[in-house]
């Protein structure tokens, strides 16, 4: 796989705790002594279920333990053969199936399905802030132990995952962009308002070195990845979704300079001239891909280049977009494209184009991300791949399979649990009972 840089590991609290446990000793050798006895010894967690979807294997495991220590995976197999220590926690779970925490790869927590159009420009950075804290918890209980968040204003999505990272608020592990990169009147500039305002986009540029700089910015502010507009877009004014945005020289700046700092690149891309600009950059994710063509899907398996379609968005847009306040340009644009993206999507699947699970979260409301396993299984997909494409596939294209993706030996210990076989009813995928994160039940409602 191309540029497969090494990502830190998502959960800062380890380097935290023990900042804090440093500043202890400085307090008094008693305290210090406590808190080391109590960081000493391991939380060990057995949790044991009827069924557990092996998504590495592609197979359906019976009788699955999985042992969870301090948080992450320390051994996996059938019941009876997994040893677990006398003062192991026991989460039995009979008549479930077990599968790996599942990843959005595009959403946007710091934003609400209501804030469409002129309403948008009464919400204030922490208006947005304080709604994340509210979406990210709605997200995880929805079973999404993880997720990458693709744009948010004012860097709002690195403070939010800060803030569930050392435990302040509850929350999906996060891979985050701060602000969208774009051209000036794009898809990601502010275009509501005429000229006297002055509004523009935080990450708006036009050449080249402009994005570099503009890289480099979101870098510093604490994002752990890119994200690009190549391509105009469905809910913002005055462009259309199929037209280029950003030339080649361009994208090739942001996708080279991104991953010399160690970051991928996700590019919002609906254009079929757009998505090939983006592919040859070598950018990591394509977003939307709606009117990717024959050609485009063969770059983008040569290249390795993932496909994230947002198939279910359509159904929300066109029958509830008027309500949330959608401009009456972006339901023209949506029914011209929705109905081609899901072709494309049935298309690139039969291609064997590498698929990851990307919603587009926020355009919908929060917790609705599994409802779209379905529609990709109405339009090609196994169920195995729909699960493969939001837990190993998702894993690998944000370069962190080391730590999720997987119910697996050295990963978090992020799984979740559903009444029934989701191989044969897809659908359960949308109302998820159990939920462990890192070893801990965030969600039990069997
Ligand atoms: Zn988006």
């Amino acid at each position: 796989m191309p540029n497969r840089t090494p990502v830190p590991p998502t959960t800062f609290s380890r380097r935290r705790l023990a900042g804090v446990a440093r500043g202890a000793l400085m307090m008094g050798a008693l305290l210090a002594a406590a808190m080391a006895a109590t960081s000493a010894r391991a939380e060990t967690v057995l949790v044991t279920a009827d069924h557990l979807v092996d998504v590495l294997a592609g197979k359906v495991v019976e009788h699955p333990a999985a042992l969870i220590v301090d948080g992450r995976i320390t051994a996996v197999g059938a019941q009876g053969a997994v040893a677990a220590p006398a003062d192991a926690r026991t989460v039995a779970l009979p008549g479930l199936t077990l599968l790996p925490g599942l990843i959005d790869m595009h959403t946007h927590l710091t934003s609400q399905p209501t804030w469409n159009g002129y309403e948008s420009l009464g919400v204030s950075v922490a208006d947005k802030a304080i709604a994340g804290v509210a979406n990210a918890k709605l997200t995880l209980m929805a079973g999404f132990t993880a997720v990458r968040n693709v744009g948010a204003d004012g860097f709002t999505d690195v403070a939010l995952r800060n803030a569930i990272d050392s435990g302040l608020v509850p929350g999906p592990r996060m891979k985050v962009s701060g602000p969208l990169l774009g051209a000036t009147g794009g898809h990601c500039d502010e275009n509501l308002l005429p000229a006297d305002y002055g509004r523009v986009g935080e990450g708006v540029a036009d050449s080249p070195w402009g994005m570099v700089q503009k890289v480099r910015w979101v870098k510093k502010f604490g994002a752990d990845l890119v994200k690009v507009c190549a391509t105009g877009g469905v809910l913002s004014k005055g462009d259309s979704p199929g037209a280029q945005q950003l030339t080649q020289e361009e994208l090739d700046a942001i996708a080279k300079e991104a991953h010399a700092l160690g970051m991928k690149v996700a590019a919002h891309a609906h254009g079929t001239e757009g998505i090939k600009a983006s592919i040859r950059a070598g950018i990591d994710t394509i977003e939307h891909a709606s009117l990717i063509d024959d050609e485009g899907i063969e770059m983008a398996k040569k290249r390795g280049t993932w496909l994230g379609m947002d198939i279910y968005d359509d159904d929300y847009i066109l029958q509830e977009g008027a309500k949330a306040g959608m401009l009456p340009e972006s339901l023209e644009k949506e029914r011209k494209i929705g109905l081609l993206q899901r072709q494309n999507f049935t298309k690139a699947v039969k291609a064997g184009a590498k698929m990851i699970f990307s919603t587009d979260a926020g355009v919908y409301p929060h917790g609705d991300n599994g409802k779209q396993f379905a529609k990709m299984v109405q339009w090609g997909m196994t169920p195995m791949e729909a699960i493969r494409a939001a837990t190993r596939n998702a894993a690998e294209a944000m370069g962190t399979d080391h730590d999720i993706g997987a119910v697996a030996v050295g990963r978090y210990g992020d799984l979740v649990a559903v009444k029934g076989d989701p191989l044969a009813d897809i659908a359960l995928l949308e109302h998820i009972p159990v939920v462990i994160k890192g070893g801990e039940i965030v969600k039990d409602q069997r």
